[in-house]
């Protein structure tokens, strides 16, 4: 069996790589229906990266994404996802379009609700210092997206079987037959309304709200507070982040438990002080998805050592945020891990290139003029094969030596 697990480079809306997971797993399935190529979407970055996601969808000829995972409420994960579906899922006039939508797994629709000025004053220590003026002006914003709201809530809960915060001990009926998913985390379940809160992280990022909401925080006390507010409530949504892992299964329906692929969000140190202890070497995975754009509360020496990966994939590109984290890089670098990076300037580990995996421009990119793909990386493996190989497009990295 096939699969190709493709890490697409997610952008802000000027073109520029940003932080952000958007990442298609396609594989052979032998639907009862059909032979056609199964696919699972995780997360769809900033909205930009809707583009890059429907062109990639294209270019492996899908048309039914059999299950979607919203892993949690943060933008650079679920504003892509929510335009996609708009754009590209919604019936439109009657006219069927370009994709179908089987399964959703993500926060419920409710998490996308535009916040009240009550509520949204209630997040913020001392609102009442503020000025209703302010905050009106921030909530406003907020408010215009209720329509986006109301049409994924139309999408996700009209015309698709649709599960809202999995959580680990939820029971899923099995979607594929070739290919297991275990859900590892959250443990417990938040209600939305408890984690709406990090709306605010919308309002709050200087720069990156431009992508999103339009809105500039020039008040400097206020912008002080609401992000004091939002970093409380980002870590409570990251925490929440849905993390699985998924495993090939051969003919005779058995684990191929060398070909194993472990997709975390943003799982910060609380969600993998649940994980550790409670899956131990089921953590186990060649490639790790490494979590929250590689930073250090995402990633620590223990979490290398009980998932052991062998190729470590940093969703993140050039960013106000920091990520990844130089020691995160250095860490991965030590144990000679292979990292990539879905966008440029990587600190750490000049070239993944090396070593016996197998790394070639892919062909087909040239044929395809989109900079909204073309520093995807892509890994292909075939399970079937006596050894894996993996081939990917790390173009993003300065090359020494591509074999
Ligand atoms: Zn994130
Ligand atoms: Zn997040």
């Amino acid at each position: 069996m096939k699969v190709n697990v493709a890490f697409l480079t997610t952008r802000d809306n000027r073109g520029d790589p940003q932080i952000g997971d958007c990442i298609v797993i396609t594989f052979d399935e032998r639907f009862a229906e059909v032979q056609r190529k199964a696919c699972i979407v995780i997360d769809g970055g900033y909205t930009s990266s809707k583009v890059a996601l429907k062109n990639y969808l294209a270019l492996e000829q899908i048309k039914i994404i059999d299950l979607m995972v919203a892993t949690h409420i943060d933008n650079d994960h679920i504003s892509g996802l929510k335009a996609f579906l708009i754009d590209y899922v919604k019936e439109k006039n009657g006219r069927k379009n370009k994709f179908e939508l089987r399964n959703y797994w993500g926060p419920a629709p409710k998490a996308f609700e535009p916040i009240s000025i009550t509520e949204f004053a209630s997040y913020i220590p001392d609102a009442n210092d503020l000025g209703i003026e302010e905050l009106s002006f921030i909530s406003q914003s907020v408010d215009e997206n209720e329509k986006l709201y109301d049409t994924v809530k139309e999408i996700l809960a009209e015309n698709h079987i649709f599960y809202p915060s999995v959580r680990v001990r939820d029971y899923i009926p099995e979607i594929f037959e070739s290919m297991a998913i275990d859900i590892l985390a959250p443990d417990k379940q938040i209600p939305d309304d408890k984690i709406k809160g990090q709306r605010l992280k919308e309002a709050s990022l200087g720069d990156d709200l431009v992508f999103d909401l339009e809105i500039d925080l020039t008040d400097a006390v206020l912008k002080e507070k609401v992000n004091a507010a939002a970093l409380e409530n980002n870590r409570t949504a990251n925490n929440q982040s849905i993390v699985i892992k998924l495993t090939p299964l051969d003919d005779n329906g058995q684990r191929i438990a060398s070909c194993t692929f472990l997709f975390t969000g943003d799982a910060e140190k609380e969600s993998w002080e649940f994980m550790i202890p409670r899956w131990g070497s089921e953590l186990e995975s060649e490639l790790l998805k490494v979590s929250h754009h590689g930073s250090r509360t995402g990633t620590n020496e223990a979490v290398l050592q009980i998932v052991k990966p062998k190729y470590c994939i940093i969703c993140a590109g050039k960013n106000r945020h920091g990520l990844p984290d130089e020691d995160v890089l250095k860490m991965i670098d030590e144990k000679n891990l292979k990292i990539f990076c879905t966008g440029r300037n990587p600190k750490v580990g000049e070239s993944p290139c090396t070593g016996n995996r197998i790394l070639r421009k892919c062909p087909r990119w040239d044929n395809v003029n989109k900079k909204h793909i073309k520093e995807t990386i892509i890994f292909e493996v075939d399970t079937n094969a006596p050894a894996m190989t993996y081939s990917g497009n790390p173009c993003g990295f300065k090359r020494r030596n591509v074999p």
